[in-house]
C-alpha cells in the first residue's frame, strides 16, 4: 500500500504533492490547506500494546511516510522529538485528564513543533536548501516552534505574536534569545498576525525568500498530534472513549479526527470553545460556513481565534451532517471557566490551566445534556504554571512554580515591536 500524497483544500482537481512538499510549503500556493488523499488504516495492535508514545509514533508515522523516509531516519526523529512523558490522570471514575504539557515549553504544541522541526531539517538537508519559518502565535505555538527549531542549521524562525494579548509567562517564553529565532511583537491581535503571515506568503516582493509556515496549518504538525489520542486510548483500557478538546484554531481537533479515521474507536468528540464561538455556532446551525468573527480576548487566550484556519480542512474532510453526529460543542465564557477551575481544585485537588478548564466544563455540560456517563478523556493542553494570574483569580493560590519557567527569568531577550502592517513585516524579512 503506498503512503498518501496531499492536495490543497481549494483545488477542485485534487492535484497531488508529496508529504515533503506539503511539509516544506505549509500553505498550498492557492492559499488552501493540504489534506491527505486518504488516511492510512492502522492495525489497533500498533498502539494497544505500545510501551511509549514514541513507539506508537515510529510505527504509525511510518505507515504515513514510508514512501518518503527510511524507518531508521524516522525512528531517530520521533524518539528525539517525543522524549517526554504523556501521563493520564484520574479525576474520578470515567473522568480523566490527558496531560500534554510535559514537553520543554509546557503545552501540547511541543508534540507537533518538535516533530515537524526535525522532519523539515531532514528533508532540507536532503535537498540542500534553507528555510525561513514564519509563524503566527496566540501564545503557545510560538514558543514551541522557537524551541523546536532553535539552533537548527538551514532554518531561521520569525515569530509574530499579538503584543499585550499573551500572558507574562508566555511572553517570556517567546522573547528569550534563541539561535536563529526572531520574535516580533505585533501591535494588533492574533488574527492580524495570521493575516500578516498569509499576506507575506502571497507577496511578490518576498517570493524570492524561502518562506515556510509552522502554525497549525502545517500538515507536519497535525500528524504527530494524532499520536497522543492513540496512546491515551491504549492506556485507558476501554473499548471506546470520548475525548474533549479545548479548541481554538482547530488543529488539535483535526488531529483527533485523523486518529479516529486511522481506526481509533471514539464515541464522541467535544470541541470546547471559549467565547470565540464560531465553530459551536456553525455545528449548531446558527452560523453559515465561513461566517467568521473577529477575535474576543479571554482567560484561555491560546484559544482566542475568531477565524479558525483548520476549519477549512475539517469542512472539506467531513460533511457537516457527519460532523454534527460525531461532535458536540459548547461555548464556555470566562466566568464558567474560573468556576470550573475552582471546582476542580476543590473536588479533586487538581489545578488546571484555563484552557483545560474550558474542556472540563464542556464535559460536565455534555453529560448533563445527554446523561452519557461513559469514559471521558479531557485533553490538558497547557501546564497551569504558565497561567499564574488566572490560577490565583480562580483558586486564590499561586500554581506550583515550574523550574524551567523560573530559569527563563535570567535569560537574555530579543524582541522587536512592529505595527500590524505588511510593510513593517516585509522590512524585517528582507533584512534577515
Ligand atoms: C493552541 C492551544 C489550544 C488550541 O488548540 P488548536 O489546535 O488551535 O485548536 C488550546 N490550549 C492551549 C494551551 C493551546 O496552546
Amino acid at each position: 500500500m503506498p503512503t498518501p500524497k496531499y492536495y490543497s483544500s481549494r483545488d477542485q482537481d485534487k492535484n497531488l504533492v508529496s508529504f515533503e512538499d506539503a511539509l516544506l510549503k505549509g500553505l498550498a500556493p492557492d492559499g488552501g490547506l493540504y489534506l491527505p488523499e486518504f488516511i492510512p488504516q492502522i492495525d489497533p495492535a500498533t498502539w494497544k500494546y505500545a510501551a511509549s508514545i514514541a513507539d506508537i509514533g515510529v510505527n504509525v508515522l511510518y505507515e504515513w511516510l514510508k514512501d518518503e523516509i527510511s524507518l531508521n531516519d524516522l525512528e531517530d526523529i520521533v524518539r528525539d522529538a517525543l522524549n517526554f512523558s504523556v501521563p493520564t490522570v484520574k479525576l474520578k471514575d470515567n473522568l480523566y485528564v490527558l496531560e500534554l504539557f510535559h514537553g520543554p515549553t509546557l503545552s501540547f504544541k511541543d508534540f507537533g513543533a518538535r516533530t515537524m522541526a526535525r522532519l523539515m531539517q531532514h528533508f532540507l538537508k536532503k535537498r540542500n536548501e534553507k528555510r525561513i519559518i514564519l509563524v503566527a502565535t496566540s501564545g503557545d505555538t510560538g514558543s514551541a516552534v522557537a524551541d523546536g527549531f532553535a539552533g537548527m542549521d538551514n532554518i531561521k524562525v520569525v515569530l509574530l505574536y499579538p503584543k499585550d494579548k499573551v500572558s507574562e509567562v508566555q511572553e517570556r517564553q517567546l522573547v528569550i534569545k534563541r539561535n536563529g529565532v526572531q520574535a516580533l511583537a505585533i501591535k494588533g491581535d492574533f488574527d492580524d498576525c495570521q493575516r500578516l503571515v498569509k499576506e507575506a506568503f502571497m507577496d511578490p516582493e518576498l517570493a524570492h525568500l524561502p518562506l515556510s509556515s509552522a502554525n497549525s496549518i502545517n500538515i507536519g504538525r497535525l500528524l504527530p498530534q494524532s499520536l497522543y489520542y492513540l496512546w491515551a486510548a491504549a492506556n485507558s483500557k476501554q473499548k471506546e472513549n470520548n475525548f474533549c478538546i479545548p479548541s481554538g484554531n482547530l488543529g488539535n481537533l483535526t488531529s483527533a479526527i485523523f486518529a479516529s479515521l486511522m481506526g481509533l474507536n471514539v464515541k464522541r468528540f467535544i470541541a470546547a470553545h471559549n467565547s470565540n464561538d464560531f465553530f459551536p455556532k456553525f455545528l449548531n446551525d446558527e452560523s453559515e460556513a465561513f461566517d467568521f468573527k473577529s477575535t474576543v480576548s479571554t482567560l484561555s487566550n491560546a484559544m482566542d481565534v475568531g477565524a479558525p484556519s483548520n476549519f477549512e480542512r475539517i469542512y472539506s474532510l467531513i460533511p457537516k451532517e457527519t460532523l454534527s453526529d460525531w461532535l458536540w460543542s459548547t461555548v464556555v465564557d470566562d466566568d464558567a471557566t474560573v468556576k470550573r477551575m475552582k471546582y476542580c481544585y476543590d473536588n479533586y485537588e487538581y489545578i488546571v490551566c484555563p484552557h483545560t478548564a474550558v474542556g472540563l466544563e464542556a464535559v460536565q455540560r455534555y453529560r448533563h445534556e445527554t446523561a452519557d456517563d461513559t469514559n471521558f478523556i479531557n485533553v490538558a493542553t497547557a501546564s497551569p504554571a504558565k497561567f499564574p494570574e488566572a490560577i490565583s483569580q480562580a483558586i486564590w493560590l499561586d500554581p506550583p512554580k515550574d523550574p524551567s519557567l523560573e530559569a527563563l527569568k535570567e535569560k537574555e531577550i530579543n524582541v522587536i515591536e512592529i505595527k500590524a502592517k505588511l510593510k513593517a513585516l516585509k522590512r524585517h524579512l528582507l533584512d534577515l
